[in-house]
């Protein structure tokens, strides 16, 4: 029996070309359709086939694909899915991804081209937020695990801090700092890295919905006072929940005066600093001691694509570098190239994600995608102009960025059924959050393809239900 490949290519190949018209015409069209459509019952029945045995056509797998992944995928390409913080990719990035498939590389370590690509990545990212081209990095699965990596490497680069790799941190009474706001990965990486969640204090924000410095150095001096020891300030550039920055400045230099690790969460948020009119809410991300950002998010890059850069290379290897007999370093030949991703985080294997970032950032340039920041943070400003205007409707928080959180003025499960109506329905896919203890409608614009009519026909189609209903 011979290996896996077909004995003839074209049938394959004529196939290929196909999937790619097809997807270009999906892409092309893509807000023509509903936004999201929910997935029938005999459409999930029908993927539960039971392990395939048996050899299957790929003309008949594609067939499945069209009739039932395709239509009912997230919707986050369209150009008014508005829910979360989802990236809307880009046809550039869709064939990088099919070239790093071909390619089939593993980016652990050894001595290839797709790592010297994921290396200009990394200095490309820290260019962006004017970190030094010296910092260490890496591409992970996204900002939860880029944050993970960034709290482990600050957790070990204290004194004795490396010695906690062979001990664990036992009763080391390490404790750090984020705002009540910050995203839920934060408490969940204290969670894992065996710190516990108790050991993150959550500070108070002021009206802005940013930390209150006032209320940070509180936190030290009280923790210090106790006998703790606190080692982080992880601050947010861009909240989850209404895209508030932190003042970087005053933080970051609240946590250099006491001796602390300034980490900065800038999942979406990042990508502002390219971006003229509004790069300046971003002043002092350059002093972070580390940063996690998604290219999946603000940069478009198909998912998963996240990142994580580190000041101190020598600091991020010590986290995470073990010598081991079977991953010998050489000086030459394959095994040679060192040091190896799989020495800075806790994947060995590791796919080609920096052909898509590299291809998306060569393709648009830095710039480009600064503009397009800029033009999300427009259409944002045109949605909360227009919610002011509208008497049925009240905006819930400040808009920095490209976040708007509104009600409708009826009760809360009113606000709540609401999107999950229009989501169904296909119009708009925004999604909720809770502010000041209320339901709010919420629309992040992280959508390159999201225009002011594309808001609009969200505000007028939350007019029309609120209106029917009285
Ligand atoms: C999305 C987000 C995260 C988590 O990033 P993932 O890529 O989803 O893992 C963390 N922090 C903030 C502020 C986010 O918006």
């Amino acid at each position: 029996m011979a290996g896996l490949d077909p004995d003839d290519w074209r049938g394959l190949r004529a196939l290929g070309h196909r999937m790619l018209d097809d997807m270009f015409d999906r892409l092309e069209h893509v807000g023509d359709g509903p936004v999201w459509r929910p997935m029938p019952g005999q459409d999930r029945d029908a993927l539960r086939t039971g392990l395939p045995r048996r050899p299957a056509p790929p003309e008949e797998i594609y067939a499945r694909f069209t009739a039932l992944i395709a239509p009912y995928a997230t919707g986050n390409t369209h150009p008014r899915f508005m829910g979360w913080v989802h990236g809307a990719g880009t046809g550039v990035g869709m064939l990088a991804e099919m070239l790093a498939a071909g390619l089939n590389a593993n980016c652990g370590g050894r001595d290839h081209a797709p790592i010297e690509v994921e290396r200009e990545v990394i200095r490309w990212a820290a260019e962006m937020v004017g970190l030094p081209t010296t910092t260490s990095g890496l591409l992970v699965t996204g900002s939860s695990m880029a944050n993970l990596i960034a709290i482990v490497t600050a957790s070990r680069a204290r004194p004795d801090g490396v010695a906690l790799r062979h001990t664990g941190v036992g009763a080391r009474p390490l404790v750090g700092y984020a705002a009540r706001t910050a995203h839920g990965c934060i408490a969940r990486a204290f969670d894992i890295c065996g710190l516990g969640t108790d050991s993150l204090r959550l500070i108070d924000t002021d009206d802005a919905h940013r930390m209150c410095p006032q209320a940070l150095a509180r936190a030290i001096a009280a923790d210090r006072q106790a006998g703790r020891e606190p080692f982080i300030v992880v601050a947010t550039a861009g909240t989850v929940d209404v895209g508030a920055v932190d003042d970087l400045e005053t933080i970051g230099a609240i946590a250099r005066d006491a001796g602390l690790w300034f980490h900065v969460d800038g999942a979406f948020g990042a990508l502002a600093r390219l971006a003229p009119r509004h790069r300046a809410y971003l002043d002092g991300i350059e002093q972070a001691d580390s940063l996690a950002f998604d290219f999946h998010k603000w940069a478009q890059v198909p998912y998963d694509a996240g990142c994580v850069l580190i000041r101190d290379a020598g600091a991020h290897a010590a986290a995470f570098a073990q010598t081991l007999a079977y991953l010998q370093r050489e000086d030459r030949g394959l095994a040679g190239n060192a040091p190896w991703f799989c020495d800075l985080g806790p994947d060995l294997s590791r796919g080609f994600r920096a052909l898509k970032v590299w291809m998306t950032l060569s393709a648009y340039g830095a710039d480009r995608l600064g503009e397009m920041v800029d033009a999300c943070c427009a259409v944002a400003a045109h949605l909360a102009a227009r919610v002011e205007r509208e008497p049925d409707l009240e905006r819930l928080a400040p808009v920095t960025l490209n976040i708007v959180c509104f009600r409708v003025r009826a009760s809360d499960a009113f606000n709540a059924e609401l999107v999950k109506d229009l989501q169904e329905a296909g119009i708009a896919a925004p999604s909720t959050t809770t502010i000041n203890g209320r339901c709010a409608i919420r629309a992040a614009i992280v959508n390159h393809r999201t225009t002011n009519a594309d808001v609009d026909a969200l505000v007028d189609a939350a007019l029309e239900r609120a209106r029917s209903r009285s």
